[in-house]
């Protein structure tokens, strides 16, 4: 073992002068109890290589190829594979759940707008359009999302825009049936069905 005093500014890569060959595992100028050396890691994934990086999660000696970023600070690869699956890895059943969920909040939504539109005509219909549309896809999205288990991603999106629109054709075609197709606020749906749509799938991304 060689006697080495660490200097704060080895660890900074910006070296003083000369660049240290290899040894890429300074390690920083933790006051070393009684002269002992400061412990030398090793990444768990290349045994070869020495590190001073921790996970902020598991703890593990990880090197910089292994370590990524996190919001609260370095993760090893694992750990970042474990974090972020989970949000986004959505079971069959949660499939099935968030669908028939976000089918039964398309049906209420789509029944709120059409009561909307069936008291409004013209161009106020438009304007309501817009803001029923992005207000109850939110809301559908959200349906959707907590039906799966407060999941996201890009299935749940597709759902999510289904569930409008399945939402908004049944209760059009049933109004075209018990009322009459000229009852059907067309203009007004189709507006805030390609708004709902977005809506509730941007609210899973
Ligand atoms: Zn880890
Ligand atoms: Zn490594």
């Amino acid at each position: 073992m060689t006697e080495r005093t660490t200097d704060p500014a080895d660890v900074s890569t910006s070296a003083s002068d000369a660049r240290e060959p290899q040894q890429h595992a300074a390690t920083p100028a933790a006051p070393s109890v009684g002269g002992a050396e400061p412990p030398v890691l090793h990444c768990t994934w290349h045994p070869d290589r020495e590190t001073v990086l921790r996970c902020a999660r598991c703890d593990r000696p990880m090197c910089t190829d292994c370590a990524r970023r996190h919001p609260v600070g370095l993760r090893c690869k694992e750990c970042i594979k474990e974090t972020r699956s989970p949000l986004y890895k959505v079971e069959p059943r949660g499939y099935v759940l968030s669908a028939v969920a976000g089918a039964a909040a398309g049906v209420a939504a789509a029944t709120v707008a059409q009561m909307a539109f069936a008291l409004i005509g013209g161009f106020f219909q438009l304007f309501l359009a817009f803001i029923l549309g992005s207000s109850l896809g939110t809301g559908i999205g959200d349906v959707v999302g907590r039906a799966a288990g407060r999941k996201r991603g890009r299935g749940l999106m597709v759902v999510a825009g289904g569930a409008v629109i399945v939402g908004t054709a049944i209760v059009a075609v049933v109004t075209w049936q018990f009322a009459g197709l000229s009852r059907v606020p067309l203009l007004g749906l189709i507006v805030y069905t390609v708004l709902a749509t977005s809506a509730a799938a941007a609210r899973l991304r």
